[in-house]
């Protein structure tokens, strides 16, 4: 695997890839990879002929005060993983090449990126949506692929990638869990061995919601109610938003409808996790995918 630095060999490198007829796949991430980040390399080697990864704790989605600094950037160990995998490139920009001082513009997706994780972020998904334009612009993809786990982002990307009329198709994986069910995210190691105990909680939560959607509940109030029941029961945890929301809109509904996200906020100790579970309709039935 080649670990490549620099923007303009990487856009070369990319380019050849391309002109060789090769169908070229992206999988942006922050790096401290896990189990999610490698379904997502799975996934692309399984659509694409190559699969360049990046890795980049990109400075502008994290708000003063979060935890940029303190980010695990475990480099050598993530190099090995993917090498491991059959990954051919390793793009890891420096922050002075994506944000060269006079940098100056931005991308912000309208009515998407104020609620929710955007209320309690500001400016998150303006960061976001930034650094993957210019990652697709750098790399010019077939595809990208992201994970569910963080399903309001994947909104607000095929937004943007529709609005820009954007080459790339956005794929949208699986979330993949721990055998507790806990969501696998970076910010995990975070957590002490008691918080990663009540950490579950987030999955138990969903899950008490699943069982009540399965047994015809389909009142939102209700099914917040259920949620929350289970969150104020774990001591540990504090939750930041538990919402029931259409899944096109990320707009509040009252009773589930077509494509909704039950979202899950939760800060457990000083560590903030999200999880989600998507519900759909179809023939006159729900069906639930956590
Ligand atoms: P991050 O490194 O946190 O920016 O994540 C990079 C990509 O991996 C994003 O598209 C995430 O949605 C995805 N991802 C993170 N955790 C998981 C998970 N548990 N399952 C599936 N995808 C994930």
């Amino acid at each position: 695997m080649e670990t490549i630095h620099t923007l303009e060999w990487m856009r070369q490198v990319a380019r050849q890839c391309r002109a060789d007829g090769r169908v070229v796949g992206l999988v942006p991430t922050m790096g401290a990879l896990h189990a999610g980040h490698l379904s997502l390399v799975r996934a692309a080697q399984q659509q694409c002929h190559l699969v360049i990864v990046s890795i980049f704790v990109n400075p502008r989605q994290f708000g003063p005060g979060e935890d940029f600094s303190k980010y695990p950037r475990p480099m050598d160990a993530d190099r090995e993983r993917l090498a491991e995998l059959g990954v051919e490139y390793l793009f890891a920009p420096t922050a002075a090449e994506m944000y060269p001082e006079n940098f100056r513009t931005s991308v912000h997706v309208e009515g998407l990126s104020e609620r929710l994780e955007g209320r309690s972020r500001p400016g998150h998904f303006r960061g976001v949506a930034t650094v993957v334009l210019k990652l697709l612009e750098i790399i010019q993809p077939h595809f990208a692929y992201f994970g569910r786990k963080d399903a309001q982002q994947t909104r607000i990307l095929r937004q943007m990638a529709a609005d820009l009329n954007l080459d790339a198709g956005i794929v949208v994986c699986p979330i993949v869990r721990e055998p507790d069910g806990l969501a696998m995210s970076s910010r995990n190691a975070y957590l002490s061995p008691g918080e990663r105990r009540a950490a579950t909680v987030l999955h138990h939560a969903l899950s008490a919601a699943a069982r009540e959607i399965a047994a015809g509940e389909r009142d939102v109030m209700r099914l917040v109610a259920v949620l929350r029941k289970v969150m104020d029961a774990e001591p540990l945890a504090s939750t930041d938003y538990a919402e029931i929301v259409d899944a096109e809109t990320l707009e509040p509904v009252l009773r589930l409808r077509r494509a909704c996200l039950l979202l899950l906020a939760v800060f457990v100790g000083a560590t903030r996790l999200i999880d989600n579970l998507l519900v759909e309709e179809r023939d006159d039935s729900f069906f639930v995918t956590l």
